[in-house]
């Protein structure tokens, strides 16, 4: 059977239908370490003024700057390292010592780095004109106390991090990570570990879609394997569903023993589509049951792969409340030749190379599904749209990076 028909879904639609589908889950409080790659839902105001006092930027003399360009020599009152309070305002025609990070003393409006100075004995010179306030963060100068800092739908990386400990935030609230159930079906399985004898094969799709779940920052949840009767896809099927995602891989075409979709609808699933005109990944269902949302993948591992990538990962990060959740395309020219059927999307697996300020393309390996390597080698995928048969060498086509 061919990845065109009458009752398959175009690419782009079966993208819009997921997305459509998937709305950000809500929210709970973490600790500040476990905010990282997830999404604020409240605002995060600044608690004080950022920063909290006027500080040196500069290892020097907190000095006036008119006595400076006066060409006064000043006799140093006192030193203010970093973490000590000045004891002593900086009066007319005098110097205190000072470090980086330490606040600047009371009178004195700039700061005099030891390179522009002469200091002789217990006293300073400047070399040349200082301008008043130079090197003096005023308060608040970052962020006024009150401020919002951190908006809410925020992507929290390690420089938010940075933001949120300096105004002290022990914890803050995210977006909850989806819980995703991976169920992989099929009599050949062996569980990783057991050496797989005869026709077995190891079930190595369960490990690289709960890699993948868990690199989006969502947590997968391992089932195991639904061995090829009703009943095991039943048992496992119905415990998949409590999750708010369940990804299965195989059993979803029209083989003797492919039970997924009829077990998913007994149980209330709406399907929404059950092919789409890609290539690899053409078998490959999509249901709702309320909020939540299963996949039904292929159980080809390149095609499994693939088919998260494209149509899963982005409806995650949906629901993980990431603000664009597609995959950033880019243009990338094919180093090659490529002949494909105009009526399906082909996920062209590339290695991508910069040359002269452009990126370019070249295949990966062999692209047969059943070639894993040729997914390991890539760098990206190039989406070859449908109603295109063949590209020609330098044609500009859209990539995403894969991991
Ligand atoms: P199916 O979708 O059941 O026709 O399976 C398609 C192909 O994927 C067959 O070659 C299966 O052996 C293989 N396959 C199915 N499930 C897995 C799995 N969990 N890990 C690796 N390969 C699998
Ligand atoms: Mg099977």
């Amino acid at each position: 059977m061919g990845g065109q028909g009458k009752n398959s879904t175009a690419f782009e639609e079966a993208k819009k239908i997921i997305l459509d589908s998937a709305a950000r889950l809500d929210g709970e409080t973490v600790e500040l370490m476990e905010s990282l790659g997830r999404v604020l839902t409240r605002d995060v105001a600044a608690p004080w003024n950022l920063p909290r006092f006027a500080t040196s930027a500069m290892d020097g003399f907190a000095v006036r700057a008119e006595d400076c360009n006066a060409g006064l020599t000043l006799p140093v009152i006192e030193f203010v390292p970093a973490g000590a309070w000045p004891t002593k305002t900086v009066e007319k025609g005098t110097a205190a010592r000072i470090m980086t990070g330490a606040p600047v003393s009371e009178g004195a409006d700039s700061v005099l780095p030891f390179e522009d100075a002469t200091a002789e004995g217990e006293t300073v010179r400047a070399n040349g004109a200082v301008k008043p306030g130079q090197n003096v963060r005023r308060p608040g100068e970052d962020a006024q106390a009150g401020e919002v800092v951190l908006g809410a739908g925020r992507l929290i990386r390690a420089e938010e991090i940075n933001l949120l400990a300096t105004c002290g935030k022990t914890q803050v609230e995210v977006v909850r990570r989806p819980r995703v159930a991976i169920l992989s079906t099929g009599d050949e399985l062996v569980t990783l570990g057991e050496t797989p004898v005869k026709a077995q094969i190891v079930n190595s799709n369960a490990y690289s879609l709960a890699a993948a779940v868990r690199a989006l920052g969502a947590e997968p949840v391992m089932l195991g394997i639904a061995r090829d009767t009703l009943e095991s896809h039943r048992e496992k099927i119905s415990e998949g569903l409590k999750c708010d995602v369940l990804i299965t891989s195989a059993g979803v075409s029209v083989g003797d023993k492919d039970f997924v979709r009829r077990v998913l609808e007994e149980m209330g699933v709406r399907i929404q589509f059950e092919r789409v005109r890609v290539r690899p990944g053409k078998a490959m269902a999509f249901g709702k049951l309320g909020t939540k949302l299963v996949f039904g993948l292929p159980g080809n591992p390149v095609s499994s792969m693939l088919s998260f990538t494209e149509f899963a990962a982005p409806s995650l990060r949906k629901m993980m409340g990431v603000a664009s959740p597609r995959d950033q395309m880019f243009e990338a020219e094919l180093c090659h030749e490529v002949k494909k059927k105009s009526d399906l999307t082909f996920f062209l697996r590339v290695k991508l190379e910069m040359s002269e300020g452009r990126w370019l393309a070249s295949n990966s390996g062999v692209q047969e599904t059943g070639r894993v390597r040729t997914l390991v080698e890539a760098d990206a995928v190039a989406v070859l749209p449908e109603g295109v048969e063949h590209f020609a060498i330098g044609a500009r086509v859209p990539v995403h990076w894969l991991g």
